[in-house]
């Protein structure tokens, strides 16, 4: 019997892929519920303010802006109505231990001109070289994994995949992404630098496949973008659009559980009672087997993977400017393999880890005051891994004594207000399952054929969109798991 508490899609979780996920649904017609814990939406890509100053809590690399925008034009919208951006020449700044800095281009010219200045002829060819490569293999190969549902067995036997086979098996794409750095870069600054793109999806380059490679394509060939008004307008604008379009969305709702009820869903939260036609998994799909549909089984099951890395992020109010520090700045380990060691191997907080500093009063100068910055500084932590207050403040001088070394001022003297987000926070706040940004890691060389999928091969009308499942995290892949989920619904029927 359909009543007013009657959904065709009830949507559980509120983030990026979740409010993605409503907003296409909503646009075939179906009557669109959504559900969120907190008393906002956006999940990980939070935003936090103290006096004048502004910091995005999560996610600060912004690529693949047209997928935000598509999402405006599905409904009839011009995107710049809603949400602008600017393209940025300047992809990063690199600081390495012996004093080297190097500032990384995506715009092709000025990295060359860049990369003369601290490499060989030899060195550069290689990264240019690199880089075009890095496109081919994306524009070959990398519809396959994020264009599209999970590759399934009996995909693999398919003719257009089976002609793939010899770039997708190849030996350097089965090596390691470190190992397959090594082999097209001479110098192991580069190699370094290429190496953390594994990072962008929390995982290792000494054991993820090479295929990673392409990632970089993504940030060096497409480019990186910055949202006006900072990362947290995409959640700002996409609620505004998903509440024109009507999609129902409700906040604080918590101990959501499911059970199936006739050809329906009856789902209950704190609040009573609603049925659904099918369900939406935009939470960390452990937590949802375990919470909402109460399959421990299952969940164990999916808990025992190997995670991807957390992270412990400082927001600090600087009341000072520092000309050297730009929008993406990288101070890297002195021993890189020993870092991902500590993350993935010992599973502890790394003795020297890479520190990552966004500074988007860089570029926004109302962030902060005239004369501060506002500087996110994140290094990477072994997923399930809490801190202790103690820890907090030994990892803390920790990143000081690194940043003073660098900056060559006493760093701490400069911080008017400090604020964190960690393993706990990532947990509690945004429900990720040990605090992992980006569900499990792509460690193994299967990764991708291991994820879960986005469509429920348990329960009938069950899928999953989200930073946790099929093609993977980071704003670009969950926005896609979104219109992945919308097309197997519509296929499904
Ligand atoms: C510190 C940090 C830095 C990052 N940097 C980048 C970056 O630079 N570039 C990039 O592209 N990506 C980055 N990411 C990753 C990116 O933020 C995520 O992949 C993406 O935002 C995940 O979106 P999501 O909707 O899948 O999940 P989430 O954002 O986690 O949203 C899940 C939502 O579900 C809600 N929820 C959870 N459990 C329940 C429940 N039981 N009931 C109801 N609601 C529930 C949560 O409150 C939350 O609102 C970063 C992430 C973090 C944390």
């Amino acid at each position: 019997m359909i009543t007013e508490t009657t959904y065709d899609t009830i949507v559980v979780g509120g983030g990026l892929a979740g409010i993605a996920t409503a907003i296409r649904r909503r646009k075939r017609g179906d009557r669109v519920l959504l559900l969120e814990k907190n008393n906002r939406l956006g999940g990980k890509m939070d935003e936090k303010s103290w006096q004048n100053y502004r910091w995005d809590k999560g996610p600060s690399l912004f690529t693949m802006p047209q997928l935000v925008d598509e999402l405006f034009e599905l409904c009839g919208k011009r995107p710049k109505d809603y949400f602008t951006y600017v393209k940025q020449d300047e992809s990063c700044r690199y600081f390495f231990k012996d004093g080297t800095k190097f500032t990384l281009y995506s715009n092709t010219s000025k990295r060359i001109e860049a990369l003369s200045k601290q490499f060989t002829l030899n060195e550069i060819a290689g990264v240019e070289n690199y880089v075009r490569e890095a496109s081919e293999l994306y524009s070959d190969i990398g519809n396959l994994f994020i264009d599209r549902p999970k590759l399934s067995w009996r995909d693999m036997l398919k003719s257009e995949i089976v002609r793939q086979y010899p770039r997708i098996l190849s030996r350097q794409m089965m090596n390691s992404l470190n190992a397959f750095n090594e082999q097209q870069l001479s110098n192991k600054k580069l190699v370094q630098i290429f190496n953390r793109f594994a990072t962008y999806n929390g995982s290792d380059p000494y054991q993820t496949s090479g295929l990673y490679s392409m990632v970089s394509h993504l940030e060096l060939n497409q480019g990186t973008y910055f949202p006006k008004g900072g990362m947290r307008t995409i959640v700002d604008s996409l609620e505004k659009l998903a509440l024109e379009e009507g999609v129902e969305i409700r906040f604080d709702e918590t101990n959501i559980s499911a059970v199936a009820h006739h050809d329906l869903y009856k789902v209950t939260t704190n609040n009573g009672e609603v049925f659904a036609r099918r369900l939406v998994s935009a939470i960390d799909h452990v937590n949802f087997y375990k919470y909402v549909l109460g399959d421990q089984k299952q969940s164990q099951k999916l808990a025992v993977r190997e995670r991807s890395t957390s992270g412990l992020i400082f927001y600090w109010a600087m009341n000072k400017r520092f000309d050297k520090i730009g929008l993406h700045n990288i101070f890297f380990s002195s021993d890189y393999v020993q870092e991902f060691k500590d993350l993935f191997a010992q599973k502890i907080i790394p003795t020297d880890p890479t520190i990552y500093i966004h500074n988007s009063s860089f570029l926004q100068k109302k962030d902060a005051p005239e004369d501060g910055q506002n500087w996110f500084v994140m290094i990477n932590t072994p997923a399930g891994v809490d801190i202790t207050s103690v820890g907090l403040e030994e990892i803390k001088d920790k990143i000081l004594t690194r940043l003073e070394e660098h900056l060559s001022v006493n760093v701490a003297e400069h911080i008017i207000h400090e604020d964190h987000w960690s393993k706990t926070q990532l947990e509690e706040i945004t429900g990720a399952y040990k605090g992992a940004l980006y569900g499990e890691a792509f460690n193994n060389k299967l990764a991708s054929l291991k994820r879960h999928g986005n469509e429920c091969k348990k329960y009938k009308n069950i899928y999953f969109s989200g930073g946790t499942v099929h093609p993977g995290g980071g704003i670009p892949l969950v926005l896609k798991s979104a219109k992945i989920v919308d097309e197997l619904i519509e296929k499904n029927g």
